[in-house]
Order: structure tokens, then C-alpha cells, then sequence
């Protein structure tokens, strides 16, 4: 049997959708408030770049006038965004009740 290939293909950005998960109808269910932190962006580091958008688990970060913007109502807190986010623009904050 021959083994499974997984054919390469060049892609860019046009091919990736813009919107978030929820935008595109795959998340519905928002959280139900057990996330500890939360990421904010500094709009003025911010250089949108889309590496969160990319990385992001949960599809909640989109681009929106160059800036990243979050839909806190589906980001679950896991930071990944703040951990790739090169020029620093996102921090983890305690999560406001
Ligand atoms: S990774 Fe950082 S600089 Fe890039 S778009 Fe996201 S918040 Fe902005
Ligand atoms: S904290 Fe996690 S779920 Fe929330 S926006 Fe960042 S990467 Fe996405």
C-alpha cells in the first residue's frame, strides 16, 4: 500500500477566511465566564501582522482596520496570542467580573 502524501500546495492570505470562528458560524455557544484572563491588545504596538489571527485556537481574533481585535465572547484566556504576538502588543489580564 502506498503511503499517504499529503499534497503540498502554496497558499497566501487570500486563501485563509477573515473572519472569526463565530462570523462564520462555527462557534455559537459563548463562554460561560470561567476564563481567568484575558488578552488585551495595545492598539499602538499593534502592527497587524495576523500571526494572533493565525495561531489563535478558537478562530476569536480577527483584523479589523489594521489592528487585531478580539471577541471576548468565544476567547477561552489561553494566551497563545500573547506568546506569538512578536512586537508585544497583546497582554494577559485578570479577567474583570
Ligand atoms: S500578532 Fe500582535 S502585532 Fe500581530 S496582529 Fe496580532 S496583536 Fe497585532
Ligand atoms: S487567549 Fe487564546 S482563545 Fe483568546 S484570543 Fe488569545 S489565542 Fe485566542
Amino acid at each position: 500500500m502506498k503511503p499517504f502524501i499529503r499534497e503540498k500546495k502554496a497558499f497566501g492570505f487570500d486563501d485563509i477566511p477573515e473572519d472569526t470562528c463565530y462570523e462564520a458560524g462555527y462557534l455559537v455557544t459563548i463562554n460561560a465566564g470561567w476564563r481567568s484572563i484575558r488578552p488585551v491588545v495595545n492598539a499602538a504596538k499593534c502592527v497587524g501582522c495576523s500571526q494572533c489571527y493565525l495561531y489563535c485556537p478558537d478562530g476569536v481574533i480577527s483584523i479589523r482596520d489594521g489592528k487585531a481585535v478580539i471577541d471576548y465572547d468565544f476567547c477561552k484566556g489561553c494566551g497563545i496570542c500573547e506568546k506569538i504576538c512578536k512586537p508585544g502588543a497583546i497582554e494577559m489580564e485578570a479577567e474583570r467580573r
